[in-house]
């Protein structure tokens, strides 16, 4: 099973921030969307930076309530992580846990095409677990 699986599923929006915006901005998107993470690109969809709430977290945690006017691009993750449709998810697991963040952008043809949360992966393995156990008692059932 890849990555294309679950976008087929979730679809392939993706909200994106601009790097001039406040963290206070970025908080209330992620409230809004009720999501954990904002991807920062180009005017070319090319994938910049990505901003979790973590790193909201830690900055209000290191400089007080003012962090919340410092700009995104200040503070955003600029060594990217992303993988492709074609990637299997137990891979990108793999990936997620080796490297500890929670959000993978996808990239097609080296624009934005979606986004992995560790949530949609966690979907995705507990429902293919459960055809699994179905599968083995049809088979139980039946032998
Ligand atoms: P998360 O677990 O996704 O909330 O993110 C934890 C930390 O990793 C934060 O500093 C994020 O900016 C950073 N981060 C999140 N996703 C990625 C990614 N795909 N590539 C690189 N860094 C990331």
């Amino acid at each position: 099973m890849t990555v294309r699986a679950i976008l087929a599923l979730k679809g392939r929006d993706c909200v994106t921030i601009a790097p001039d915006a406040t963290l206070a901005e970025a908080a209330r998107l992620l409230a809004k969307q009720k999501i954990g993470a904002l991807v920062i690109t180009g005017p070319d969809r090319r994938v910049t930076g990505i901003l979790s709430e973590r790193d909201i977290v830690s900055t209000v945690a290191a400089h007080g309530e003012h962090a919340l006017a410092q700009q995104v691009a200040g503070v955003m993750t600029r060594e990217v992580v992303t993988c492709t449709e074609d990637e299997t998810i137990p891979n990108l697991m793999k990936r997620m846990t080796a490297g500890r963040f929670r959000h993978v952008p996808v990239i097609d043809r080296g624009k934005l095409a979606g986004i992995i949360s560790i949530g949609d992966v966690v979907k995705h393995r507990v429902a293919e677990l459960e055809r699994e156990h179905e599968a083995l008692r049809e088979y139980i059932a039946t032998a």
